[in-house]
């Protein structure tokens, strides 16, 4: 596919001036943080992108760091999907880290905050302590034990990680302003116990977790990163950041990164990626997934990373989406059309193409006598490069029932007894002569004669109809599954909607069919037999990349994992039909 030329996106632009300003020593290192608890959606392909893609672009490092700090809801299940996928996205990580590596130094400087009377022990409820908090206009309310004595707060938060107190009873503040106009400096919560839920690389060694705001910015700082690029939202949180590094670096140095006093981490915020049809969080989609609304994370109606593969996306058409979509400081809404036309543009070029007959009925042409006949077939129309492929023929096809009508007007150009002309796509032209019917009226055969001097690549093949019908030889014909995916949700904007987003789901996301295809797909059914201990979706590196095929006048098609050496499942990415308006 073609890369447009673009211009550099604000980040970009950002990341040149430091470079031109020598800041860092030239040095850039980015990181993408998921937190490992549930599965990546094409939202975080848009901050992978950005974050890989600057560490590509500008001869950085990009880590992998796991930000593993509730481990209530993370699992390791979680943390070699998002491997998996990042490395079938075509990016590399330079290290792999865990906040969790970082915990007894988040501890001991959880200590030192406290010694230098910058953290205090709360002992109120949740409930308290957010009613305390004010709004911006109005300031907060000072926590009762805000001003303990240093030596109680230190007691008290070897105990909180003693696991002697009870999940939810203590937290650690930050003790920073409790009048301040941004709310996250009102004596944010730096520390919390879990206690309910192991720790899925700790286990049981901490009963004591940070928070984002306190993790975060000190990861990065500990690691070296030069740009700490996130969403928007997060841009409320940056003054909390800056405090917390400034507390640790400059005349505060501890000494607990290699770059030296003056090095800091800069975090920078880009718009959140928001598609329509569909929702954009891991919350909900655990939900979809957990009752069973869905068949998994990797559905192919899901907006995941595994649930576009198992549609059909390549990893280059989610690359130029995001390509095109490109970053800015401004939330919005991005049409689903746009993703279906990159993919489309994508399979255009490549997919082979296929017949298939979705509502079959019986074609017999009555002169023809031959046996083991093949046609060959282009590929790609028009396109030598992509080779082509052998049709079997015979005397029984299998056609479009709605490609022929015993009764037709002068518009209809298809099959019709009458002397009508109609081409087999990429072989012969016959003529129908008439039809079968049951009891109840239904054509059950139609009969045709061809022209054995018509055969599309010799000298007859020429001549012009003004109808091409796809067939199937009725022998060779292989029943496939077709699954046809549509949107998700019924509506645009399910999130923006008052009740519950389950009700708004698409009832017709999901139609199967039983369609004929040509026999040359048996070589997938033959593929499935040798795959099938490794289904796509076991490990990192082993992730089976599926065929993609235009089934002639449907749409485009991916084989699905599910296929078994003797049934074809094919999943529909996307219909032929652009509905985007660019
Ligand atoms: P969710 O809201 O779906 O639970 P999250 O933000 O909690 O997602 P994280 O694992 O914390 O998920 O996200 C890792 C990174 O991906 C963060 O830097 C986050 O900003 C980014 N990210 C998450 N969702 C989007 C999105 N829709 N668009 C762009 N970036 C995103
Ligand atoms: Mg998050």
């Amino acid at each position: 596919m073609e890369q447009e030329e673009r211009s550099l996106n604000f980040i970009e632009q950002i990341v040149e001036k430091d470079l031109v300003e020598g800041k860092n020593d030239g040095r850039i290192q980015t990181r993408f943080p998921p937190e490992p608890n549930g599965y990546l959606h094409i939202g975080h392909v848009k901050a992978i992108c950005m974050d890989f893609g600057i560490a590509e672009k500008y001869n950085g490092v990009c880590n992998l760091r796991f930000d593993d700090t509730n481990p209530a809801k993370e699992d390791t299940e979680y943390v070699e999907t998002i491997e998996r996928d990042i490395a079938w996205l075509g990016f590399k990580w330079g290290q792999i880290y865990y906040a969790s590596d970082y915990f007894q130094q988040l501890y001991d400087l959880a200590i030192r905050f406290i010694k230098e009377g910058k953290a205090y022990v709360d002992e109120q409820t949740a409930e308290q302590i957010a009613e305390q908090k004010g709004t911006p206009t109005e300031p907060g309310v000072a926590s009762p034990y805000r001003d303990r004595p240093v030596e109680e707060n230190l007691r008290l938060f070897q105990a909180m990680q003693n696991g002697e107190i009870e999940e939810g009873k203590m937290v650690l503040r930050a003790k920073i302003d409790m009048a301040n106009p941004n709310m996250h400096f009102r004596d944010p919560i730096m520390y919390r116990i879990i206690t309910s839920h192991p720790h899925h690389r700790t286990g049981r060694k901490w009963n004591v977790y940070p928070m984002y705001d306190f993790a975060h910015g000190q990861s990065d700082y500990f690691e070296g990163v030069t740009h700490s690029i996130c969403t928007l939202e997060f841009e409320v949180h940056r003054p909390l950041y800056d405090y917390f590094l400034d507390q640790i670096t400059g005349e505060n140095f501890a000494g607990l990164s290699p770059y030296g006093p003056d090095y800091r981490p800069k975090q920078r915020e880009f718009n959140r990626l928001n598609i329509t049809y569909t929702v954009m969080s891991k919350r909900k989609m655990l939900q979809l997934v957990k009752e069973g609304l869905v068949a998994g994370w990797d559905d192919p109606r899901m907006p995941t990373v595994c649930g576009l593969r198992r549609r059909g996306y390549t990893p280059q058409s989610i690359r130029t989406f995001m390509d095109k979509i490109g970053y800015t400081k401004v939330e919005g809404m991005i049409d689903q059309g746009l993703l279906e036309h990159t993919i489309r543009e994508d399979l255009k070029e490549t997919a082979p193409r296929i017949c298939a007959i979705f509502d079959p009925v019986r074609l017999v042409i009555t002169n023809y006598e031959g046996s083991g006949e093949t046609i060959i077939a282009a590929n790609i129309d028009g396109n030598d490069e992509l080779g082509t492929r052998e049709m079997q023929f015979g005397k029984e096809l299998w056609i479009e029932r709605g490609d022929f009508l015993e009764q037709a007007d002068n518009k209809f150009y298809r099959l019709s007894p009458g002397g009508r002309e109609v081409r087999l796509k990429a072989s012969y032209i016959i003529q129908a002569t008439g039809c079968d019917k049951d009891a109840d009226g239904n054509i059950t055969t139609v009969y045709a004669t061809y022209d054995p001097d018509s055969k599309s690549g010799t000298e007859g093949g020429n001549r012009k109809t003004k109808a091409t019908i796809n067939w199937v030889e009725c022998n060779s014909a292989l029943d496939a599954e077709a699954r046809l995916y549509d949107r998700l949700f019924a509506c645009e904007n399910p999130s923006a909607e008052e009740g519950d987003f389950r009700d708004l789901l698409n009832p017709d996301s999901l139609i199967v069919k039983n369609i004929k295809v040509e026999g040359s797909l048996r070589s997938e059914l033959l593929a499935a037999k040798r795959s099938v201990s490794d289904s796509g979706l076991t490990s990192v590196n082993e992730v089976v990349n599926y065929n993609h095929y235009q089934l002639l006048k449907q749409g485009y098609f991916v084989v699905d994992p599910d296929t078994t050496a003797d049934r074809l499942v094919l999943n529909r990415t996307c219909s032929l039909k652009d509905n985007y308006l660019k």
